[in-house]
Formats: structure tokens, sequence, C-alpha cells
């Protein structure tokens, strides 16, 4: 199969290429950019895509999520993190069977191809029914069996973990596995112990809830006697690659620890806002040269998935914050959404911007409505005033999930009505 999307305006997000060059013709063949130029042939192409006028960026990756949570969605409202986990998720979760987490994750996958994203970096249980739903959907992902050891038996977790690394680790060229724990506060020494043997065992990226909240901090002290978080990352990680998800409350002891670490943070803006936990220090973070990727969090906390929420959120919040509208660029938020991911996932060699010989995931966007004119700085107009509706065409590993916002892998309104019962009958 090869793909020609025709004259476009591309942003490839890649350092060898200008920040933007207009008119240009991409070529995909198989699952593969094959060429960049001006005027590329279009004959022996089986599907041309007109994109005058039209953006194409590499889609966004969403290095921290929970999909199969978006019947959870604004659930949150008037809880404290801890209690809105313990009292109101975990007991439905209990519940939930492998169809509903299907339809679920499902759901989540309509909802990010719509809005421009192409690979996320899941954090969850039930990992085949999401593996199932991701496949169906057609997009990338890293799935994982979320390791804990509260609320039942360490050792089936590890067992099924195990379990899904031997299946899945090479059987879908678009889904990989990694190492997930729910958070040092709910994990003892065993269970770390554990998923670095597994992590190290299989070369695999460890995922983890870190810093989220002031009383995590101090439950990650009291439980490990460090007296600072990320001691017991270094303990244990200190060579594996690892994505930590939200890091609000670092001090400055954890910024000198986590600098020299194989580390990157998914920086999860909105829901950190809505669970009131605070503001992660974005400056420091890259002061101290850390990766630093986006995340939406699972839509219980985080609302939706629409990296363009995100995005906005990034950039508006530090310059608020820090009374300092120089910081953070309009395209710096673009390559957190994009190659930052990809390197926090170790896969920027073959996703993360559109370069030839990487892998054909891209998105196309339609900018013409009026909030969006005149387009002085198209980088900001994407971070600051398009919406995932923006987008009308993703593309991933070569393959059209969407065009002209009608989606081709999965059925919308099949699956709204799918998951609209759900939780109403598990409770
Ligand atoms: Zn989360």
């Amino acid at each position: 199969m090869s793909i020609l999307i025709k004259n476009c305006n591309l942003i490839s997000m890649d350092v060898s290429r200008e920040k933007i060059e207009y008119n240009v013709d991409i070529l995909i063949e198989n699952n593969r950019i094959k060429k960049i130029d001006k005027n590329i042939d279009k004959q022996c192409v089986d599907k041309v895509i007109d994109a005058t006028d039209k953006y194409v960026l590499p889609g966004f990756i969403n290095t921290h999520s929970h999909i199969g949570m978006s019947i959870f969605r604004e659930t949150v409202d008037g809880f404290i993190l801890q209690d809105w986990l313990e009292k109101k998720i975990w007991p439905i979760e209990d519940n939930l069977t492998e169809e509903d987490i299907y339809n679920s994750s499902l759901l989540s996958c309509a909802e990010m191809i719509k809005t421009g994203t192409t690979t996320v970096n899941d954090h969850y249980f039930f990992p085949e029914s999401v593996i199932n739903a991701v496949h169906t959907a057609g997009m990338r992902a890293e799935i994982t069996r979320v390791l804990m050891d509260i609320g039942g038996d360490l050792e089936p977790r590890i067992i099924e973990l195990e379990n899904l690394i031997k299946n899945y680790l090479n059987k879908y060229d678009t889904i990989s596995i990694n190492v997930g724990i729910h958070g040092f506060y709910t994990a003892s020494n065993i269970c770390v112990e554990k998923a670095r043997e597994l992590a190290k065992k299989y070369n695999l990226n460890v995922h983890i809830h870190f810093c989220e909240n002031s009383d995590e901090v101090k439950q990650i002290k009291d439980r490990y006697d460090v007296d600072v978080p990320s001691k017991v990352l270094q303990k244990y990680f200190y060579d594996i690659n690892t994505i930590l998800a939200h890091c609000v409350k670092l001090s400055d002891n954890d910024f000198n620890i986590l600098k020299n670490l194989p580390i990157h943070v998914s920086h999860c803006p909105i829901s950190n806002l809505k669970l009131g936990c605070g503001i992660a220090n974005l400056p420091k973070l890259i002061e101290n040269n850390i990766n630093v990727s986006l995340g939406t969090d699972g839509q219980g906390s985080g609302c939706n998935l629409d990296m363009f929420d995100t995005m906005k959120f990034v950039g508006l919040l530090q310059k608020g914050i820090n009374e300092d509208p120089t910081l953070i660029s309009a395209y710096d938020v673009l390559q957190m959404a994009t190659i930052n991911g990809a390197r926090a996932l170790n896969k920027d060699s073959l996703i993360g911007s559109i370069v030839e010989g990487k892998l054909a995931d891209l998105i196309i966007l339609d900018l013409s409505n009026i909030t969006l004119q005149p387009i002085n700085d198209v980088f900001s107009d994407i971070v600051y005033n398009a919406k995932g509706t923006n987008v009308i065409t993703t593309i991933v590993n070569g393959k059209i999930l969407m065009e002209n916002r009608k989606l081709l892998t999965i059925d919308e309104n099949s699956i709204i009505k799918n998951c609209k019962y759900i939780l109403k009958n598990l409770k």
C-alpha cells in the first residue's frame, strides 16, 4: 500500500529540517515514510491525499494514560486522589469484565485518533482487553499489567505480566510491552524488585506514577525510609529507561538525583490541576536536561485525551506561575507532544518526527477555522488555538485510521452506545 500526501505544509519536528516547509509531498510506502520532496509523481501510487493548505505533523505521543478508564470520565469532582482511588475507582474496577475494559479502551482509541494521538503509553490492567482494543483501532501503544501489592496478591500479578511479555512482546509491530508499577506508595520493595527483574530480563521500559502529590511523597519516605523519593528510583532503576508520570512534588535533592538517572517525565498538567496536586516545575526539569513529554492521564482525572488541551495548559501554566511570558515556547510544547514522547519510550529512531525512513505515524490538520485566523505563528496557533477537531486525517504505521473526520477502524456510534451504561450498571 502506498499513500502520497500532496502539497502539504510540513512541520516535521526533525532537527535536520526547517521548522516548517511549504508545499511538500510525502510518500508513504507500507508502514514507512519513503520520500519527502516537492512534486513527487503520483503515478503508481495507491492513494493520493490532497493536502493543499493543510498542515502535516507527527502524530502526538501520549506518554501517560489509562485508556480502560474512559468510563470513569468526570467522576473525580470533590475527591482527593487517594480517596477517589480507594473509595470510588478500585471497588468498581474489581467488578469490571474483560468486555467492559475492551469497550472502554476502544472508546479511548476513538477519542485519541479523532484528536491526533497516534501512540499511547498505557498503564492499566486487563492488558489483553486493552491490546485487543488498540489492535482493532490500529493505534501504536505500549501496554502493561500494572503491579502493586495492595488489594490482592502480588505473585499472580507478576505471573500475569510475565505471560503478557512472553505472548505479546513481538506479536504486533504496533504494540510493545513495558513494566508498569502503580507507584512506590502502593508497591513494596519486593514488588519493585520483581519489577526490576522483569525489566532487566526482557529489556523493557518501566512506567510509574511518581511524586504526584505531597501525601504520596510522605508515604514513599515512610515506606522506604528515605529522605527523598528519588533515592528509591536510584536504588532500583538506575540503569533502566523509566517514564515517571507527574513529578509535581520534587525537592532540590530530587532534581540532583533525577538528572543523573535514565528517566523521562510525563507531564500531565490537567490531571494535576483537577486533583489539586500542584504544578510541575518544568523550567527546572528542562534546566536539568530531563526529558519532558506529555500525558493526559485517564479521563477520570484528566478530563479527556485531547493533547491539544494538554499542550495549551503546559505553556499557559508555566508562563503564569513563573510570571515570565518568555518561558516554554509553542515549538517547545510541540516537541514535548511528539519527539520528546518518542524519546521517553526509547522509540525516537522510529517515531516522533517526520523523516524519510521513520514509521508513518502522522496527522493532517485543517487550520482554516475562524479562531485561528490569520495565522501569524502557526506553532502558537496549533498549541493555543487549535483543538482535536482540527485533525482531519490520522495515519498510524502507514494505515489511515481517520479520513476527513471519519473513523475507518471503529464504529463510533456503537462504541459510544456500548460504553454508555457500563458504569451505571456497576453502581
Ligand atoms: Zn495516572
